[in-house]
């Protein structure tokens, strides 16, 4: 395995960097108070997302892109540093259209769209004009299992016709949201293929002006708002033609698997980024802060957080450069192998932030909860990072499951190891 970044990528991020520098910082503060003002996004996002295309740090991500669509098409290896350092400032990533969960739907419909579907959603979403959402959770049932869901799609004449619930749906307070994916039950479906639980289920595009659709409240997380919203959204007969339909009927479970690959790992680089970061600003606050005589730093307990903070991201970087350069080389592994390994970054990214800034909260005192550092959000997102796009139970659950596959095919190899000749014996489904 090579981590080494292609000289285009360290040019790339060298450029970012500078350009995050010269262009974001200067606005941090007053992005957050036009967001607090009401007035999202600021009026200076456009003008930066112009600049930042101009110099070529546009859609970053997107390793498929066709000759005729715009951006880098960076490998996944390529991007963690770049997402990384995006990661840092939370609203940096849609100045270079790079956000979730645009991000994750340009992937699905660069791999599933029609070519009507294309030129209307993908190439504006491309162009960063327009913003999306995808509609998967519901309140109404356990959604880390996605074979409950239960807004329904049906089949009427020309049209498909949705009726539901759906929750904690991110973006679609932002004013540029225009379309959302939503995934649905196949109402009374008797084809072959609806019988399998992983069939049931489809995928459709809906407009967010479609007459039914009605966002009914924005969720804070953890008394966080967020201005683009994590919506709950009502569907009552919102009628779209069917070939608003995206991908094959009952195929909605399939490509839903497809999107998280890549976008999980995404966060998981973001992740990294606003670890470090957290660090930096607890280091230099350890350095400068003294208490009864000495300088924090100087304490036993806050060198331990330090190091151990330090490990503990430089092991979590190991981890998802190497899922990266995975879904970089799919041929170096099992599908299968691929999927727990998505999964454990998950869980490790997850874990990571919210130990690394609340140690980094715990340093700065009442100051770190508050909202004059970027500390309290991080944690925020932290928090809601071992919830969204799975809860670590379940990501836990295909990492066993694969290794217990794993050991299923391989049983009895390892009893050789035993040091008596009574427990190198044949395992008992071999005898
Ligand atoms: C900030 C934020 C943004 C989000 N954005 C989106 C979005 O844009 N679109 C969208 O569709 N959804 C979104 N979600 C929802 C998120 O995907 C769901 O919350 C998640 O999938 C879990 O579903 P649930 O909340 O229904 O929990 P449930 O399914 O009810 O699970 C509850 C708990 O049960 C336990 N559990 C579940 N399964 C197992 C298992 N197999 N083994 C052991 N324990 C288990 C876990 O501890 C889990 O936390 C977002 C959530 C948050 C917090």
């Amino acid at each position: 395995m090579d981590f080494d970044h292609s000289p285009r990528a360290q040019a790339l991020q060298q450029q970012l960097e500078t350009f995050m520098q010269t262009y974001l910082l200067p606005h941090n503060a007053a992005w957050h108070q036009a967001v607090q003002q009401g007035d999202y996004p600021p009026p200076f996002l456009e003008d930066l997302k112009a600049l930042a295309r101009e110099e070529g740090l546009w859609n970053l991500f997107l390793p498929g892109l066709r000759e005729d669509e715009p951006g880098t098409r960076l490998g996944n290896l390529d991007y963690a540093p770049l997402a990384e350092a995006m990661g840092q400032l939370h609203w940096a990533a849609e100045v270079f259209n790079c956000s979730a969960p645009d991000t994750g739907n340009m992937e699905l419909l660069h791999r599933f769209a029609t070519s009507a579907q294309r030129t209307q959603w993908l190439t504006p979403l491309l162009h960063g004009t327009i913003r999306s959402a995808f509609a998967m959770s519901e309140p109404d049932v356990a959604s880390s299992d996605p074979t409950n869901l239960q807004t329904t799609v049906r089949r009427e004449g020309d049209d498909l016709v949705l009726n539901g619930r759906k929750w904690f749906i991110t973006g679609v307070a932002h004013p540029h949201c225009r379309l959302m994916i939503v995934m649905a039950r196949n109402a009374p479906d008797h084809s072959a293929a609806a019988e399998t639980r992983h069939h049931q289920h489809s995928m459709v595009l809906v407009p967010l002006d479609t007459p039914g659709v009605d966002v009914v409240r924005n969720i804070s997380v953890v008394h966080h708002h967020a201005p683009e919203g994590h919506g709950e959204i009502v569907f009552r007969q919102v009628r779209v033609p069917a070939d608003h339909l995206l991908g094959g009927w009952g195929e909605g479970f399939a490509m839903a698997q497809a999107r998280l690959g890549p976008g999980r790992v995404h966060h998981c680089m973001r992740t990294i980024g606003q670890c470090e970061l957290a660090l930096a600003l607890a280091t230099e606050r350890a350095l400068e802060r003294r208490t009864f005589g000495k300088y924090l730093a100087d304490y036993a307990n806050v060198q331990e957080w330090i190091a151990l903070s330090r490990i503990e991201i430089d092991q979590a970087r190991l981890l998802v450069l190497r899922c990266a350069w995975l879904l970089d080389h799919p041929e170096r592994t099992e599908p299968a192998a691929l999927r727990a390994q998505v999964a454990a970054i998950k869980v490790v990214a997850a874990g990571l932030q919210t130990r690394v800034v609340e140690r980094a909260m715990q340093i700065f005192g009442a100051m770190g909860l508050s909202p004059d550092t970027p500390l309290a959000q991080f944690w925020t997102w932290g928090r809601a990072l071992h919830l969204l796009d799975g809860p670590d139970e379940v990501h836990l659950r295909s990492v066993a499951r694969h290794e217990l596959e794993r050991a299923r095919a391989r049983m009895g190899a390892s009893s050789a190891y035993f040091t008596t000749p009574e427990q190198m014996r044949t395992p008992p489904h071999l005898r």
